[in-house]
């Protein structure tokens, strides 16, 4: 949406219309400003920034104040945070056994957790067809999305390093997350999949009929990604779902506002009728876990015909990636 007003607040609404989080504190993303304590009850999903005429950034307000609460000297308390700190800090379950090649699918930490099957086969493709190699490991976005930019940095350098010593030039990734947030961040090159594949004109089964997308919130501004996935549809079209703010997952927000994000999930069966596809992982796990159907648009393109794994068989799934040696 055009900036104008020099980018002061006209108080139109439309970003507390849009925003669950927003709403129930009665405010807009320019009240938001001077509100620090809510600083991790926002779920950091670009849904305010896509309406505001004035370009006013709820997410950008929000990881600032969480970077200003931890430079502070604040401290996060919860199991939640410190179970996921304990996880993703320095990833637990990374793989880098089949790392040593130019170019490597980086899987990130939640597609294989939530579709293990589909990871393989993918894996399998892209190694014996292409010669391209694997990588399981978390991108830093949950750490620095937390406020915890140094860390976030420092896990930045520790995967350039890493890249460096196994002679890494390309990653390909599959998640939207790790996309956005690794493309500018490393000194490697930063792809995703469905240019990849395109490239590579590696045999897949096409999107054959009208199906309904759901925009995950790092692609909610650009779409690049989506842009790239349409182009996968041969017959029919790629309708995109709109009514729904997000999956509830971002930001770690649910540890603060568990009924914000109870309320978002009850909206995939409210608002949508029809099975939802998507190409975000965690939001395939959400979905699923809102009892809607659904199926991830790399499930689609591989027919692998896998549901999203849920509960304790996603961390199981992730746990197992540790030791793999994946072919
Ligand atoms: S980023 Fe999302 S949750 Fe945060 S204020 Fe904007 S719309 Fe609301
Ligand atoms: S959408 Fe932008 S201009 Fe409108 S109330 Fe929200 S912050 Fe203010």
């Amino acid at each position: 949406m055009a900036e104008n007003n020099n980018g002061k607040c006209i108080g139109c609404g439309r970003c507390t219309k849009v925003c669950k989080f927003l709403n129930k504190y009665n405010i807009n993303s320019d009240d938001y400003k001077h509100m620090p304590e809510l600083a991790y009850s926002c779920y950091l999903c670009n849904e305010c920034v896509r309406v505001c005429p004035v370009g006013i950034n709820g997410r950008k307000i929000s990881w600032e104040m969480r970077n200003n609460f931890i430079e502070g000297g604040g401290r996060l308390k919860g199991a939640g945070y410190k179970l996921l700190l304990w996880e993703k800090e320095d990833y637990l379950f990374k793989n880098y056994k089949n790392a040593s090649y130019k170019s490597v699918l980086f899987t990130g930490c939640n597609f294989p957790a939530y579709f293990p099957k589909t990871t393989q086969i993918i894996v399998s493709r892209l190694m014996n067809e292409e010669g391209i190699g694997t990588i399981t490991d978390c991108c830093g976005k949950p750490v620095s999305e937390l406020g915890m930019v140094d860390r976030g940095r420092k896990i930045i350098e520790n995967l350039e390093k890493r890249l460096h010593d196994y002679g890494v030039e390309e990653i390909i990734t599959l998640c939207p997350n790790c996309y956005y947030y690794l493309k500018d961040r490393l000194d490697v090159m930063v792809v995703m999949i469905y240019e990849k594949l395109k490239d590579l004109k590696m045999k897949i089964s096409p999107v054959d009929k009208d199906i309904d997308v759901f925009i995950p919130c790092p692609d909610k501004i650009d779409q690049q990604i989506f842009k790239e996935i349409e182009g996968y549809a041969v017959r029919g079209k790629m309708k995109k779902i709109g009514g729904i703010q997000c999956c509830g997952a971002g930001g770690s927000a649910s540890f603060k506002e568990p009924l914000i994000t109870k309320s978002l999930l009850e909206d995939f069966s409210k608002v949508h009728k029809e099975k939802i596809y998507t190409y975000c992982a965690t939001c395939s796990g959400m979905i699923a876990k809102s009892g809607t159907e659904t199926e991830h648009i790399l499930c689609r393109l591989f027919d692998s015909k896998e549901k999203p794994a849920v509960g304790l068989s996603s961390l199981m799934n992730m746990a197992a990636c540790k030791n793999k040696k994946i072919r």
